[in-house]
């Protein structure tokens, strides 16, 4: 299955990209996950990227193209692959199309701007991918990572400033994908519920019920 993952900043894309990917066993690349990691390793990548992402907006396009073109090249993605964060803009869905990837789904988590504000606050992610919050999806040690044991942290990009930018650069440049896979007939829009499980439960049966 090679899947598109899509929703606002917060929407829980991370948290149940990992979900499906031990349900079907298939990568889950996160270009956000991909961006920080050259942050924190302070690589020219990670360069570029930090001041776009301190600011909100969107690490300009032929960058993470770049990177995606690599990842789906490599060994582990020939048996399907979730992409989480990417696309994020049409010229990066329409990057994807001209490398002749067929795409079986683009899942959209659907949550509302209020709804996300408050979440984001009480985020907290480990340097591994892991991702929690502190009321809605704790880890078993507060601090500490379930999968890792690394210390959990806030990421520097959820200050309350940059999260009502970073809905803004969505709902200007990402939320048009909606109709762009619409028109493919391959958008399947999923509600965010409060209850982490219960989101996961509403993707696998959309998931379960195309055929592919
Ligand atoms: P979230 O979905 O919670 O905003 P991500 O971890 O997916 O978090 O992305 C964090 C930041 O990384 C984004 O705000 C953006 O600046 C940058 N980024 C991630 N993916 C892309 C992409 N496909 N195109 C451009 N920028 C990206
Ligand atoms: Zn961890």
């Amino acid at each position: 299955m090679n899947l598109i993952l899509m929703g606002a900043p917060g929407a829980g894309k991370g948290t149940q990209s990992e979900k499906i990917s031990e349900r079907w066993s298939i990568p889950a690349i996160s270009t956000g996950e991909i961006l920080r990691a050259a942050i924190k390793a302070g690589t020219a990548l990670g360069q570029e990227a930090k001041t776009y992402i301190d600011d909100g907006k969107l690490v300009p396009d032929a960058t993470v193209i770049g990177i995606i073109k690599e990842y789906l090249a490599s060994d582990k993605c020939q048996n399907g692959f979730i992409l989480d964060g990417f696309p994020r803009s049409i010229p990066q869905a329409e990057a994807l199309d001209a490398l002749g990837v067929k795409i079986d789904a683009a899942l959209s988590i659907e949550v509302a701007d209020d709804t996300i504000v408050k979440r984001m606050s009480g985020r907290r992610v480990c340097s591994c991918g892991a991702s929690y919050h502190v009321q809605f999806n704790p880890s078993k040690v507060e601090g500490v990572c379930d999968k890792c044991g690394a210390e959990t942290y806030v990421r520097a990009d959820d200050a309350p400033e940059t999260v009502t930018k970073r809905l803004a650069t969505y709902h200007a440049q990402t939320e048009p994908l909606k109709a762009y896979y619409a028109e493919k007939g391959l958008l399947i829009e999923v509600q965010g519920q409060q209850e982490v499980s219960d989101t996961t439960r509403l993707i696998f049966d959309a998931l379960d019920s195309i055929s592919v």
